[in-house]
């Protein structure tokens, strides 16, 4: 068994003026495809192939780099495209009440998980996380996550992420990360993030 690429709910140019057609279709088509043929090649007859990205990610200090940075490519880009969406929504009761309990509310959330993206120095991820009930932000280097057994990178079950590499806003936005951040609360899909958090209790 090799992975392969998801299909994105929603077309290329669903998440416009946000996140523009071209970006899209690179990111997933380009980008995303290549951690996951690079991932296939790293894995192939071993005894992982069989695995999920999940398994391997959770336990990926046993792997080579060459896993690292290819399975956390795939697994980081399979959640960001799940949570992203043109139709919103809104956080459910259950989370919006975590977010006023431990984050301090939506507008402490939105700065707060800003930050972590737009300070993540080079490429890397924001992260919304749940530890032992709690909602947690974070951020990742490179294609690293929080599911991984990594000291300093291991945070909790994510379930809402930010994809911060340049190749994620740079046709559209050039080096102003902090617009595509901004950006990026117009065109999240709640209903499954909201499911994630369910699912992370
Ligand atoms: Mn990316």
């Amino acid at each position: 068994m090799s992975f392969t690429l998801p299909q994105l709910a929603f077309a290329y140019n669903a998440l416009e003026p946000h996140i523009d057609e071209r970006t899209m279709e690179i990111h997933h088509s380009k980008h995303h495809q290549a951690y996951i043929t690079n991932l296939n090649n790293a894995l192939a007859g071993t005894p992982a192939e069989n695995l999920s990205i999940e398994e391997i990610c959770t336990n990926i200090s046993q792997y080579a780099m060459v896993v690292r940075n290819n399975g956390g490519g795939h697994f980081n880009h399979s959640l960001f495209w799940s949570i992203l969406g043109a139709e919103g929504g809104t956080p459910s009761p259950e989370l919006a009440a975590a977010i006023e309990t431990d984050l301090g509310g939506m507008e402490k959330f939105k700065e707060e998980f800003g930050k972590a993206g737009i300070t993540r120095f080079g490429s890397g991820w924001a992260w919304l996380c749940v530890k032992e009930g709690q909602l947690i932000i974070c951020s990742t280097a490179n294609q690293d996550n929080p599911l991984m057994d990594i000291e300093g990178v291991r945070c909790g079950n994510p379930i809402l992420a930010l994809d911060v590499w340049e190749h994620a806003y740079y046709l559209n936005y050039q080096n102003r990360r902090p617009d595509y951040v901004a950006a990026f609360w117009n065109v999240i899909n709640w209903n499954e993030v909201n499911r994630r958090y369910a699912a992370s209790l």
